[in-house]
């Protein structure tokens, strides 16, 4: 077992409707050792990756993105969440839905900070249905980047995010993929993963 894995058995709760709540070290208080840790492991499986910029998504992404961008030594863009926009410049926009709040949300980055020359890594806190990495994937592509992978920390691998974003080819990195879980008794189970 990895060290997020033991973090989440003693500190994650598991809820009804298939929600993980972690908010006493992932997206409410933030344990800084711990995003550190999440940092290097990021930085040693994305070793040969060229990567020059890092993209997460509002709010709860940007923490553990800009510890991680320490690592890469490189600038993170977060993309914005609106729920209805006056464009204003030149923006990238994709629709995301989001599973925690149950609504749509339009989701921009401006044009000037992503390019064709960039080659980037999404980095997200977790991944359920994958809306929101579908988003920014697509407004990558919009930028004509490249996306090199995907870093994320925690994967519900009972939904279908991760097979998702798997069958687009992409290199995605969770490090914690929970199989089963289970609000009655508090269990909760993960993938074994190599390595
Ligand atoms: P997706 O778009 O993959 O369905 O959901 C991803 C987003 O929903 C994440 O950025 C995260 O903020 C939120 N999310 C999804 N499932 C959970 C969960 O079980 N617990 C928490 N805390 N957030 C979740």
């Amino acid at each position: 077992m990895n060290f997020l894995e033991e973090r989440i058995l003693k500190d994650g709760i598991v809820k009804d409707g298939n929600v993980l709540k972690v908010d006493s070290f992932l997206n409410h208080q933030m344990d800084i050792a711990l995003f550190n840790e999440i940092g290097k492991e990021f930085k040693k499986r994305f070793k040969g990756n060229k990567i020059n910029k890092i993209l997460t998504i509002e709010a709860s992404g940007i923490g553990i993105a800009c510890i991680v961008a320490q690592h890469f030594d490189v600038p993170v863009v977060f993309a914005k969440k609106a729920k209805s926009i006056n464009l204003e410049g030149e923006m990238y926009v994709a629709e995301v839905e989001s599973f925690t709040h149950n609504c749509k949300n339009q989701v921009i980055v401006a044009q000037k900070f992503l390019g064709e020359k960039d080659h980037v890594l999404i980095i997200d806190d977790f991944l359920a249905n994958g809306c929101a990495l579908q988003g920014l994937i697509q407004i990558v592509q919009s930028a004509k980047a490249t996306v090199e992978g995907i870093g994320i920390a925690v994967e519900k691998g009972f939904q279908p995010g991760g097979r998702i974003i798997r069958n687009l080819g992409i290199q995605l990195e969770s490090l914690a993929i929970v199989e089963r879980m289970d609000s009655t008794t508090g269990e909760i189970e993960f993938r074994v993963q190599e390595g």
